[in-house]
């Protein structure tokens, strides 16, 4: 899809995964006039310039959000609200703010109150992704095909939410408006638990040190191996999940302990009927998200291996 650019400037506060694939979309799909970038570290200044995907990347914030028409804060979730802080007072009037954190209360609620009056603030997540962080990680498809929840606080200009939902459908994405409260309760269930769980199974496995050393690597196609995908994400941007989702999750885990249990109980009295049904149900799902493309049908999350090393 391309057009006319809908923003003159558009400042990516981070060059991560999420920031870069924004800037590669955007260009891809001419969305931006300008492009400008800021990276904390040097290294990966460095690195985005000679990437040379966007027009500027500069050290300080306040620098890039000069002028800028859509503002995105493209940072772990715990460093919104002093990054908002720091550049409130340099953002252009009528100016779109927002950000893609993958917990939505906590970023709300630390970035509004320093953001000024005439400022729109269109908080986002696009719930794609990948193991993978830095600068050289991002890639333009993306958004293809995903969805991006936005979660715009009541009041908010109908027309700044309606430009950026237009910026996200342009880059690919599906885009759905919910509360913030909702957004983290239904991402704690598909994305947070989950990652808790591989971190947990891939930690055990660790701590058994012994097998770890031979057999769970040997062996880890038989399950494990995906668990370690996902147990290799970015561990700064996961603990500031946790601790800024902390309510939903825990009540999720709360059920999950419960389901646990159910399970082990099936399994230690050797009801087999209970743990089939359980399974046919899990399959269903399976099924269902295969049914609606968010995934592949094709074995093995339908990724090619072509480093994948042969014995
Ligand atoms: P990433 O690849 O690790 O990139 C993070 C970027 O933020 C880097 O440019 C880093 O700079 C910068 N940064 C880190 N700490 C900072 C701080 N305290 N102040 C200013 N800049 C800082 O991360 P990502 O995967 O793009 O994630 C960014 C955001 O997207 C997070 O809020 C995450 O919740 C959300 N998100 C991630 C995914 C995913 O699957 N990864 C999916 C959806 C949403 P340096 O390189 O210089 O350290």
């Amino acid at each position: 899809m391309t057009g006319a650019p809908t923003f003159e400037r558009v400042a990516l506060i981070g060059f991560g995964l999420i920031g870069g694939s924004i800037a590669r979309a955007a260009r891809v799909h001419n969305l931006a006039g300008e492009i400008v970038t800021t990276a904390r570290s040097e290294k990966t200044r460095a690195r985005v310039a000679e990437l040379g995907l966007v027009d500027r990347v500069v050290e300080r914030n306040v620098e890039a959000v000069r002028n800028a028409d859509l503002v995105i804060l493209c940072i772990p979730v715990g460093a919104c609200g002093p990054v908002a802080q720091e550049i409130a007072a340099h953002l252009k009037p009528g100016a779109i703010v927002s950000d893609v954190g993958s917990v939505k209360g906590a970023v709300v609620r630390d970035m509004a109150p320093h953001l000024p009056d005439g400022v729109h603030f269109v908080p986002a997540h696009p719930v794609a992704g990948t193991e993978n962080s830095g600068p050289d990680s991002g890639f333009a498809e993306l958004f293809i095909n995903r969805w991006c929840i936005l979660t715009p606080p009541d009041g908010t200009d109908a027309a700044a939410i309606e430009k950026l939902r237009a910026f996200w459908a342009a880059m690919g994405a599906k885009v759905e408006i919910m509360t913030p409260d909702h957004h983290d309760l239904v991402l704690a269930i598909t994305s947070h638990l989950p990652h808790l769980i591989a971190y947990t199974i891939v930690g055990t496995a660790d701590e058994l040190a012994q097998v770890t050393e031979s057999e769970v690597i040997k062996f880890s196609a038989g399950g494990f191996r995906d668990f370690t995908r996902i147990a290799a994400s970015d561990p700064t941007m996961w603990r500031d999940i946790f601790l800024s989702n902390k309510e939903a999750v825990l009540e999720m885990l709360g059920t999950f302990n419960e389901d646990l249990s159910k399970l082990t109980r099936a399994i230690r009295r050797g009801d087999g009927e209970a743990l089939f049904d359980h399974f046919t149900r899990t399959r269903a799902i399976r099924r269902g998200i295969v049914e609606v493309g968010q995934d592949s049908a094709a074995p093995d999350f339908g990724r090619p291996h072509p480093q994948l090393k042969t014995p």
